[in-house]
């Protein structure tokens, strides 16, 4: 039967990210396997930790985990899965999961699953300790412009980034260079440190930093990253915008993150749009919101009107009759949608125009207008 995650690392169902960490932390170092040299037990505490700890550092892992009782990956897998491995039939928590897609493409979760199960079934690989790790996501804003947004755009961009240094192949040794016992810590991976106080002598112990924990390190470091294994790497990336993004969308490049260790995949880059907006149009959405001014004589008669919408000049029909404030649907003209589901409505508000200087014709004929409905426009001193 699997273990208890938690249980593993000694936290309850609900701690926090932080605590999940600095219990593996305390465990890992506990458990190391360089301070019980041939110990069995210890060993396997060690690959424990650090699998619990592989899944409930991942908020997504841990999630699954939480959810059904065990990692799954988002498909791919296969080995040892097939035919009920041990220990996997009779488990609760497994009901109702799908593991149709385990059986093609690949993912982390055989690796998973094999740790659950002490292997069973399943392909035994290297050790996970220092096994490949995936890089960082990183994240980057651009400024795009209305237009670029609405019918989208290719766009290059700059990103300064950390990855892996080529000159050492991300192990911090210079090529060539032997391995030698870490002299910070004499080779223990850990730095103790003894303090006189009143109450006596306390001693206290970290992780050596020169080493990692390792207790090894190469005699001559790399000249080009300096031990760090990582350099700062600049790269040219394109990526295409595709029609309707909007303000704060986000696009995601996948693997043009930092680069991974020790053969990891990459992680992934993040660009985070800011849209500048336009003079003439107001974007909600997918809609697009204009107005229009139309002389009185037009509203009340009718007529046609030219409006701007983003694809270009089009003619509507104004019917006699139309009040101030009256919105037109333009159906279709507004925003393509993104994953081409169809574009967006142009709104357009009818503004009628009140005419503020009238020639002496135009008096007259009001007048008129006027007097046909029985309205008494020659009585001064209202004004
Ligand atoms: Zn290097
Ligand atoms: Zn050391």
């Amino acid at each position: 039967m699997p273990k208890d995650l938690y249980k593993i690392l000694g936290v309850s169902k609900n701690a926090t990210e932080q605590e999940i960490k600095s219990a593996y932390r305390k465990l890992a170092l506990k458990y190391h396997p360089d301070k019980h040299k041939g110990d069995k037990d210890a060993e396997t505490n060690f690959k424990e930790i650090n699998q619990a700890y592989e899944v409930l550092s991942d908020k997504k892992k841990r999630q699954q985990y939480d959810t059904f009782g065990a990692y799954g990956g988002s498909g791919g897998g296969g080995g040892g899965f097939s035919g009920g491995a041990n220990g996997f039939t009779g488990r609760g928590g497994f009901e109702g999961f799908d593991f149709s897609g385990f059986n093609n493409g690949a993912s982390d979760f055989a690796d998973i699953f094999e740790t659950f199960f002490g292997g069973a079934g399943g392909k035994r690989r290297g050790g996970k300790k220092n096994g490949p790790m995936r890089g960082n996501d990183i994240e980057a804003n651009i400024k795009i412009s209305f237009n670029e947004a609405v019918f989208g755009c290719q766009k290059e961009l700059e990103i300064i980034k950390s990855d892996v240094c080529q000159h050492c192949n991300g192990g911090g040794a210079e090529p060539g260079s032997s391995i030698v016992s870490c002299g910070s810590c004499r080779g223990s991976g850990e730095i103790r440190s003894v303090q006189n106080t009143i109450l006596g002598q306390i001693t206290t112990s970290h992780v050596c930093n020169e080493c990692g924990g390792t207790g090894k390190v190469s005699e001559k470091k790399c000249s080009v990253c300096h031990g760090t294994t990582r350099v700062r790497t600049k790269e040219h990336v394109k990526v295409k915008i595709p029609a309707g993004v909007d303000n704060g969308s986000t696009i995601r490049v996948s693997e043009k993150g930092e680069g991974g260790i020790k053969g990891g995949h990459s992680g992934d880059l993040y660009i985070i749009l800011t849209v500048e907006q336009s003079k003439k149009f107001i974007r909600d959405s997918y809609d697009i919101h204009t107005e229009i001014e139309i002389p009185l004589v037009q509203a009340v008669l009718g007529g046609e009107a030219d409006v701007t919408t983003i694809h270009g000049v089009e003619k509507i029909k104004i019917p006699a009759g139309t009040e101030d404030g009256k919105v037109f649907k333009l159906s279709g003209k507004g925003v393509p949608k993104l994953n081409n589901d169809g574009t967006g409505d142009h709104l357009l508000k009818v503004r009628i125009k009140i005419p503020q200087k009238l020639s002496k014709r135009e008096r007259e004929l009001f007048e008129e207008l006027a007097k046909e409905s029985g309205l008494d426009t020659k009585k001064k001193g209202w004004f």
